[in-house]
């Protein structure tokens, strides 16, 4: 009888131990969709993203596209082919997936567009994202400070650079750091030699910094060898700030006689914040991609489970067919004189990999 306590109690516990994983709750399948590995942010959101879902029950299908737009249309093709409950998108080209949203749409199956806006489709359910305006009004402040404007008064010679033109947030972008520039601009403070204004003009297709490096390159030879100097450079992304400054290296800058521009930035990736400190690039914008993953997850999950999703701006974010309800997250201005204590004490760059 004893015996038979003993096999029973043993049973007991190892059915307890199984437990967790024979009965975890399987709450479905999440797809996540994200444009490419070569810019560590993309990386960064991918891995938070993920832990947070699997976190909470959800199995992840978890894809890259690096950049090629049929690519992760491919990707999100097979999400809905395997029945995602929900489909998170950080899209290429936000206009190319109105086909694959309405299959998804008729699934039942909902859809986040991620940091990205996806334009011209009505089957976009929510957008979390960052407050885009606003970080193109603290690329330009930073330059401003970094200018020593208004003490000094100028005139100032600047180029700009726009990010893609497929991508909504470029055009947040550029037009927020406008709306600080463009009186500058307009009273003379500012002056841009080249002339070339405009997203039409400046947008660097797929964010690409070699593109950015040889327009610089252009721009350069055309506008400044008469001996004139180029005082700052907005630049919407790090890794077209990095393509600038091989650029501007290129034709001497980065010396005591030829010190470098003023540059502005954005995502706070590692390789920039190095420039930062070696004082090639002057600022980035910092936006902590693992917030964003957090509230897409919880979002996620309240919408799947018949919740309500937590959003915080309804009028921002026409898509041209709809305003998508969106949740906006804070971006923070960075340069040599808080790196530390934003981006290195808060564990989003290791110290480590800054030696
Ligand atoms: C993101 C930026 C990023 C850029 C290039 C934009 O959509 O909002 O954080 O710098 O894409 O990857």
């Amino acid at each position: 009888m004893k015996f038979l306590k003993t096999i029973v109690a043993a049973a007991a516990v190892s059915l307890l131990a199984l437990a967790p994983q024979a009965f975890a709750q399987d709450k479905g399948l999440v797809g996540i969709a994200m444009p490419t590995k070569s810019s560590l942010r993309w990386i960064s959101d991918g891995d938070s993203l993920k832990a947070a879902l699997e976190g909470m029950g959800y199995t992840v299908d978890l894809q890259y596209a690096e950049d090629d737009i049929p690519n992760q249309l491919a990707q999100i093709e097979n999400m809905v082919t395997k029945d995602a409950q929900a489909l998170i998108i950080a899209s290429i080209d936000g206009t190319t997936l109105s086909a694959v949203l309405q299959q998804a749409a008729d699934k039942g199956t909902k859809v986040i567009a991620y940091d990205r806006l996806i334009r011209d489709s009505a089957n976009v359910d929510y957008y979390t994202t960052f407050d885009n305006f606003k970080v193109g009004v603290l690329q330009a402040e930073s330059i401003l400070k970094g200018l020593g404007y208004p003490e000094k008064q100028g005139p100032f010679n600047i180029e700009l650079f726009g990010g893609s033109p497929d991508d909504n947030n470029a055009f947040f972008f550029y037009d927020g750091a406008m709306s600080v520039l463009q009186p500058l601009i307009d009273k003379g403070v500012l002056v841009v030699k080249s002339g070339q204004m405009g997203m039409e003009k400046v947008g660097t297709l797929r964010w690409d910094g070699a593109v950015a490096q040889a327009r610089m390159d252009n721009l350069l030879s055309a506008h400044y060898s008469d001996g004139s100097r180029v005082d700052a450079v907005l630049a919407p992304y790090d890794g077209l700030s990095r393509g600038i400054i091989s650029s501007l290296r290129g034709v001497g800058y980065g010396t005591a006689d030829q010190p470098w521009p003023i540059i502005s930035g954005q995502d706070a990736e590692t390789p920039s914040i190095k420039a930062i400190i070696a004082g090639e690039q002057y600022s980035t914008v910092f936006k902590d991609t693992r917030e964003l993953a957090k509230v897409t997850a919880k979002l996620v999950d309240a919408a799947l489970s018949g919740g309500t999703p937590e959003i915080n701006d309804e009028k921002t974010y026409n898509n041209g067919v709809k305003v998508v309800p969106s949740y906006l997250l804070v971006p923070v201005s960075v340069d040599k004189s808080n790196y530390q204590a934003i981006v290195v004490d808060s564990g989003y760059v290791k110290a480590e990999e800054l030696k």
